[in-house]
């Protein structure tokens, strides 16, 4: 995209959008109306704004947003980075839809009476007036405020929505709700092997020979990595695939290995075994770089073979063979190891097996290989608006200190700290806290009652809390199980910053708009609320009253965050994202780890200590309970409960569906489109049946997503908290096995 005049399209991406009924995508987010005349554009009649998309996704894009007449009239991905290349997802494309949705939450509202649907438009300061003087109540009544929780997620991962966590440390020591539903058994994996959760630049990808996608749907999930993959595969590299859904990314492969559940792990060390057998691997670095390799080796000659492998994961031993002997002897060769495969009970030593298959043949520290999972190399914000000090007197939870997933929470030098509880178990932890009982609920960038877990659960859990207070932007099914909703701003119409957990890109989200409605950001929300607080009794919040969140802004970056970007000042990215200055494209070239003995550690006393084995041995995973494995991935049209409920999305996704093998319908009677009742000892869910293919015979498949309008559909419906083998370690709480659930299915 250039500012040059163009002969490209042009109709407002939003107003026009309400008037027509049909619309085309033409390039860089232009929208036509079907059989309407090309209008031309000139980039110079709008005003142009950067933003970063803030949803958890990989791709974390950097947005070039037109503005005239103080409305977003398109978006387009920012052409300077070479990871978004100018181009967005269909979410992304439809971030109008949202910011003008007539859906969205405009004001502050109260609902007496919760799932009763009587919602009531109250004021800004009546809303924190009800919420302050419940605080005040508490902490009269408990002597502390542990009866006020905090759960709060991804919604918006700008940096300066941390601010709700300041939000609570400057109320008093409260209850937090810790760890992560995504990816922390592989985090800990990760960080016992290598010392941390490190992956090489997505854009180096490029230069792999040889890619093993494995339990990651790029398609999807993460469409500009996409050609990364794709230009490796036009220069020669063979990609492989195992996923328990043919995909699209499958469909994109060279081999497609569809194990049966929970078995990653043995396939991984199966290939390890025929590869030492071999004698492929690579001798300098099991030598010089690792320790406990001889011990791995010990254990894959004594209990695993290429047969035990294929037995276990149903891949023939032959395609075993093949497949490892290739992935050896390509160099470099890459793992791309997907969140999905560790949300098991033994997610965690699959990880641990994938990254050791990858270090033994010489591929951690090289350009294009690499155990590739995530990182947090980016992310050294000083986190600002999270550090508040809790006001004089707080007393809180004595035993331990707070612990987040990106570990950043203060030590408050005293011997008072938030009391935690597992994230993964939402509805167990509200019901289980005692002394005091939690009685309110504050929920922000998160919607428990869609992503949480057992829902019935979690709607009883609910109902036992005094006060549910819900910040968000729609009324979802956590603002129906509230008491009060207040309306957030979108991107468009807030300041923050972005980093990605994948690739290295820093992206600055300008205020492109006022406001909508009553809307306000996180943080403003945080300075109404102490606002109130000290109005009522002084002193009882530290939190600032006044916010300009450009000061804010400012005070997230220091001297750390601009050298690595190369830039003076955080107003430089006005111009466009910026990518960190990297000595090398690969994570851990310098073969220096983190981990105890600055090797990496084949075996791991500290894995040991934290009370799993400390080889990457297989690990059994959870025994089925029921007919058919249950799968809820993300949808295409969604991130979790985000996205798919506009109208622009229903157009893409109408309905939802649980999809099934044919012969496993025909088994049960079931034809395709029929109305099923798909049940389990969590709940139940009705739903439209489709037949496919691309899901095992044993397998039912139903994305995660929220439809909104009248839809009764929820996945969580039919997914328990068991947790996940790992996580603990680094992000507080174990993981969740949310791909080790089990279901049948019958005719509705
Ligand atoms: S959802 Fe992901 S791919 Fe889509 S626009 Fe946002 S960051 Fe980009």
């Amino acid at each position: 995209m250039t500012t040059k005049k163009s002969t490209l399209s042009r109709r407002r991406f939003l107003q026009g959008m309400s008037a027509a009924g049909a619309a085309a995508m033409l390039p860089c987010g232009l929208l036509v109306p079907a059989g309407a005349n090309a209008a031309p554009f000139n980039a110079a009649d709008y005003q142009v704004f950067r933003n970063a998309c803030p949803r958890n996704c990989y791709d974390t894009c950097s947005i070039k947003t037109y503005v005239k007449d103080g409305v977003v009239q398109f978006i387009e991905g920012a052409p300077e980075s070479t990871f978004t290349n100018g181009g967005l997802c269909v979410k992304g494309y439809t971030y109008g839809h949202r910011i003008y949705s007539p859906d969205r939450i405009k004001y502050p509202m109260v609902q007496d009476g919760r799932r009763s649907g009587k919602w009531r438009r109250v004021t800004w300061d009546e809303a924190m007036d009800r919420i302050a003087r419940k605080i005040l109540e508490l902490k009269e009544k408990d002597g502390s405020l542990l009866g006020l929780g905090l759960t709060k997620y991804s919604g918006n991962f700008g940096i300066t929505n941390y601010g709700v966590e300041g939000m609570m440390s400057s109320l008093g020591y409260t209850t937090r709700f810790v760890g992560t539903p995504c990816w922390p058994a592989g985090i800990d994996a990760q960080n016992y092997d290598l010392g941390n959760m490190w992956c090489n630049d997505p854009e180096d990808m490029v230069k792999a020979k040889y890619i093993i996608l494995w339990g990651a749907n790029p398609a999807w999930c993460s469409v500009h990595s996409m050609k990364y993959v794709m230009e490796a595969k036009r220069r020669g590299a063979k990609v492989v695939v195992v996923d328990p859904v043919f995909t699209q990314t499958a469909a994109k492969g060279d081999v497609f290995w569809q194990p049966n559940v929970s078995s990653d792990g043995a396939l991984a060390l199966g290939m390890a075994r025929h590869i030492l057998d071999l004698g492929l691997v690579d001798e300098d670095f099991v030598k010089n770089h690792s320790v406990g390799y001889e011990e791995f080796a010990a254990y894959l000659r004594q209990n695993v073979t290429v047969e035990w492998a294929s037995e276990l994961s149903g891949i023939p031993a032959q395609e075993i063979r093949e497949v490892a002997e290739e992935f050896a002897t390509a160099k470099p060769a890459t793992v791309w190891i997907g969140y999905g495969m560790q949300r098991h009970t033994n997610g965690g030593a699959s990880v641990r097996a994938l990254d050791a298959l990858v270090a033994m043949t010489g591929n951690v520290g090289k350009e294009g290989g690499g155990a590739r999972y995530g990182h947090l190399q980016t992310w050294g914000f000083n986190y600002h608006a999270m550090i508040q000090k809790q006001p004089e007197g707080s007393v809180g939870f004595v035993g331990g200190a707070a612990k987040g997933e990106f570990d950043f929470t203060s030590g408050s030098g005293n011997s008072y700290s938030d009391r935690t509880v597992n994230i993964n178990k939402t509805a167990q932890s509200i019901l289980d806290a005692k002394d005091p009982a939690l009685k309110m609920l504050w929920v922000s960038c998160k919607n428990p009652l869609a992503q949480d877990f057992d829902r019935n659960k979690l709607e009883k859990a609910f109902d036992s809390l005094d006060l549910v207070v819900t910040v968000d932007q729609f009324f979802n099914e956590t603002v129906a199980n509230s008491d009060i909703v207040l309306p957030v701003t979108t991107l468009f119409e807030e300041w923050t910053v972005n980093v990605s957990y994948w690739h290295y890109w820093l992206g600055l989200n300008e205020q492109a708009v006022k406001p909508m409605y009553e809307t306000k950001s996180n943080i403003e929300i945080a300075a109404a609320l102490s606002k109130k607080m000290n109005e009522l009794s002084p002193g009882s919040c530290t939190f600032p009253q006044e916010i300009d969140t450009r000061e804010w802004l400012e005070k997230e970056f220091n001297q750390g965050v601009y050298d690595l970007f190369g830039i003076k000042h955080w107003t430089d990215l006005k111009n466009g994202p910026v990518k960190a200055r990297l000595t090398s494209s690969a994570a851990w070239n310098e073969l220096k780890f983190a981990t105890p003995s600055g090797k990496y550690e084949f075996k791991s006393e500290l894995c040991e200590q934290n009370g799993h084995k400390a080889l990457p041995e297989y690990k059994e995973g959870r025994k089925g309970y029921d007919k058919f494995r249950l799968l809820t991935p993300h949808t295409k049209f969604g991130l979790h409960s985000q996205f798919v409920n506009l109208d622009w999305m229903h157009e893409y996704n109408k309905e939802p569906y649980v999809y099934m093998h044919p012969q496993a319908a025909a088994e049960k009677g079931i034809r395709d489109l029929d109305m099923v009742r798909v049940f389990n000892k969590v709940g139940e869910q009705k739903v439209r049946v489709k037949l496919t293919n691309n899901v095992a015979r044993d397998c039912l498949l139903m994305y995660e997503a929220w439809f909104g309008k009248g839809f009764d559909f929820n996945v969580q419906n039919l997914v328990d908290d068991e947790s996940a083998d790992m996580g603990a370690f680094k992000a507080g709480a174990p993981g969740v096995a949310i791909h080790g659930q089990f279901a049948d299915i019958e005719r509705a």
